[in-house]
This record gives structure tokens, C-alpha cells and sequence, in this order.
């Protein structure tokens, strides 16, 4: 049994990770996280009650609280998942972004470091940082046919992938210089349960649901290569307990879609799994409205996964028709979830969520 600390976890993929976790493995779990606009406790209900969860409100910036969680829970791995992650939230303001992705990694990567150093020989070779980022930091495919690699040369657009990329940065630097075992991992979009309803699919999902505009992107044409969260926490687990320190690995879905497509798709799921339509609506794809593009948007990202399905065994489970027919039917029957969200009950305030996805 080994005790995990995973930053981030109240998030959408970290509290896939802890649940996964503690449901599928016999290992201890310490969440660190902030508990930003995008943290939510209730998507750790499931696990909450286990005597190998913990909790610990506490900011990845504040290195002395780092100090004494690490001191606490003497943790044989580091799963590092805090971060600012939405897209469009970067172009307005782009310092919460600095801050915690590029301030706090290195603050938890000298936390970790002080911390590794302090370990028996044989518990400082068996340990690991696995930094988890994003396709984004490689930028834009265009047109080509081209997929991303772990040698694909880093070209980020927006401040969002540029904050992630300076962090993969830090993290490598960490050990080439100081020795410290790191992995980091790239992945492609993700989606599934609990994914906070600013982003692309929850956001039609609900907007739908409500007989609101399903507001897409430019002409919807940009290509984003999906992965079930479920399949990414599997990914992430088996990459942390038999990857190699020093190795970067890239993980994908093999499910290249264009936004408009998605879009269509759920609209279509929808006909056919709820009863009733909003007043007013024969369609659902009449709710469809296409918006003015978001500024230096990416046209495409496609990754390349044979590194981690070749050396580490892993594949996706879902494909995306399965992944996204579950995912509509989580948020068809867990109403109660997104609604605490959207009237501001999970934290007490109501969020104004305007932007697209
Ligand atoms: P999310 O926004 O849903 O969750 C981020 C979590 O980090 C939240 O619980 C938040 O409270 C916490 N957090 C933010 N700032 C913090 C701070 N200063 N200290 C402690 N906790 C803090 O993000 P996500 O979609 O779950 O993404 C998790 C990670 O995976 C991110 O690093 C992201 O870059 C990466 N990633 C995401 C995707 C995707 O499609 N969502 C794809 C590839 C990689």
C-alpha cells in the first residue's frame, strides 16, 4: 500500500484519479487542493468516507504548508494536477494562471525536492513527481495530418498552454539538475462526469437541457482529439506505478472530432435519451448558434499514444460514441451536481458562466 498526495484532486480529472483510486486500488490518497471556482468537494462524495481518503485545503503557492503535508504524510508518490485550466478564463486574466501554474509547480517541485532528499536511499529511487499537463503546450497542427509526439517541439497559443508548458519546463529541469524523479504526461482533451459546466460538453448538455443557445466557436471546424476521464485516470495510474523516472509519455484517444460534430452528436443523444424537450424546441440541433472565434484558437491537435500503449499496456476503454452516451447520461441523473453549481450552492456563490467553453 502506498500513500499518494494528488494536487488538484478535487477537480474534474483528479477526482477521477482518487476515485480510481480508492476504488480500484488498495493505495492511501491525500488530496491538496485550493478549492478555486473549480474545485468541488462533492465530486469526491464517492470516496469520501474511506479511511485511505484525506483532504487538505491548502494552496500549492504556500510552500510552508507544503513543507508540513509532505512532513505529515511522508507520500511515496506525487501526482501534480492543480492548476488553472480553462482556455478562455486565460485570455481575460492571465496571473491566476502565472501564479499557480508556473509559481506553484515550482514551489511544489523545491516542497518536493527538500522532501525527496530527507528519504532513505531506497525510498528516494522508488519515488515519483508526475507532473500532468496538456497536448496544448505543442500548439497547432492546422491542416496537417501530423500527430503530436513526445518529441514534438513546444509551441503554445494561448497563456493557458504557455503557463502549462513552462511548467513541464521546471519540472524536467528539476531532475536534470537536482536528481529529483520526475514523469510527465501530455494528454488530449478530456471529458466525462463531473466536468465543470464551463467547458465545451457539459455546457451544451445543460444549455440544451435548458433550451438555451448552444453557442460554438467560429464555424465549429477545429479538431480536438477526445478522451473518456475515466480512460485518462486509468492512464495516469498506470503511468505513476510503472513509468519510467525521466520519461515523458503521451496519452490520447485516438478520437479526432471537429466541435460542430460534437456538438451535433450530443444534440442527437439528447433527442433520443430525454423524454421531454424544453417549450418551444422541436430540435435540439436548432439551438446551435455560431459565435465569433476565440482569439489565436487552435485549428488542431491530434496526439500520438503508441509510446505509453506500447511500453505500459494502456489503451482506451471507451470509444467515443460509448464515452459520450455515458457521459449524457451522467448529467441526465445527476441533475443535483451541475444545478449546485450553477446557482452557486457547492461554494456558496453564484458563478456567471458566459463564456462558450
Ligand atoms: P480543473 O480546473 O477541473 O481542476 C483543477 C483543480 O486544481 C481544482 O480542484 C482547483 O481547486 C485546484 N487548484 C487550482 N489552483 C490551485 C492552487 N493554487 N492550489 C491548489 N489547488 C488548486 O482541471 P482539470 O480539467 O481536472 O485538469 C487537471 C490537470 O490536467 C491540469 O493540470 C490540466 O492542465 C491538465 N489537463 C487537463 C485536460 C482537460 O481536458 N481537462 C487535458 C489535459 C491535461
Amino acid at each position: 500500500m502506498k500513500q499518494f498526495l494528488v494536487t488538484g484532486g478535487a477537480g474534474f480529472i483528479g477526482s477521477a484519479v482518487v476515485r480510481h483510486l480508492i476504488q480500484h486500488t488498495g493505495h492511501r490518497v491525500v488530496v491538496v487542493d485550493k478549492l478555486t471556482y473549480a474545485g468541488n468537494l462533492s465530486s469526491l462524495a464517492p470516496v469520501a468516507d474511506s479511511d485511505r481518503f484525506a483532504f487538505e485545503q491548502v494552496d500549492i503557492c504556500d510552500r510552508a504548508a507544503l513543507d508540513r503535508l509532505l512532513t505529515r504524510y511522508q507520500p511515496d508518490c506525487i501526482m501534480h494536477l492543480a492548476a488553472e485550466s480553462h482556455v478562455d478564463r486565460s485570455i481575460d486574466s492571465s496571473w491566476p494562471f502565472i501564479e499557480t501554474n508556473i509559481v506553484g509547480t515550482w514551489q511544489l517541485l523545491e516542497a518536493a525536492r527538500h522532501y525527496w532528499r530527507g528519504l532513505s536511499a531506497e525510498k528516494q529511487a522508488a519515488f515519483v513527481f508526475h507532473h500532468i499537463s496538456t497536448d496544448e503546450v505543442f500548439g497547432d497542427l492546422h491542416g496537417s495530418d501530423d500527430f503530436f509526439t513526445e518529441t514534438t517541439p513546444y509551441a503554445p497559443s494561448s497563456p493557458y498552454s504557455a503557463s502549462k508548458a513552462s511548467s513541464d519546463h521546471l519540472v524536467r529541469a528539476w531532475m536534470r539538475t537536482y536528481g529529483l524523479p520526475v514523469i510527465v504526461t501530455n494528454c488530449s482533451n478530456n471529458y466525462g462526469p463531473y466536468h465543470f459546466p464551463e467547458k465545451l460538453i457539459p455546457l451544451m448538455i445543460i444549455n440544451a437541457l435548458a433550451g438555451k443557445p448552444l453557442p460554438v466557436y467560429g464555424d465549429g471546424g477545429q479538431i480536438r482529439d477526445w478522451l473518456y476521464v475515466e480512460d485518462h485516470a486509468r492512464a495516469l495510474v498506470t503511468v505513476v506505478s510503472t513509468g519510467q523516472a525521466g520519461e515523458t509519455y503521451n496519452i490520447g484517444g485516438h478520437n479526432e472530432q471537429r466541435n460542430i460534430d460534437v456538438v451535433n452528436m450530443l444534440c442527437d443523444l439528447l433527442e433520443e435519451l430525454t423524454p421531454t424537450k424544453p417549450a418551444g424546441i422541436a430540435h435540439f440541433r436548432d439551438l446551435i448558434t455560431f459565435v465569433t472565434d476565440r482569439p489565436g484558437h487552435d485549428q488542431r491537435y491530434a496526439i500520438d499514444a503508441g509510446k505509453i500503449e506500447r511500453e505500459l499496456g494502456w489503451r482506451p476503454q471507451e470509444t467515443f460514441e460509448s464515452g459520450l452516451r455515458k457521459t449524457v447520461q451522467w448529467y441526465l441523473s445527476h441533475e443535483k451536481w451541475w444545478r449546485s453549481i450553477l446557482d452557486g450552492s457547492y461554494q456558496g456563490e453564484r458563478l456567471g458562466l458566459s463564456s462558450p467553453h
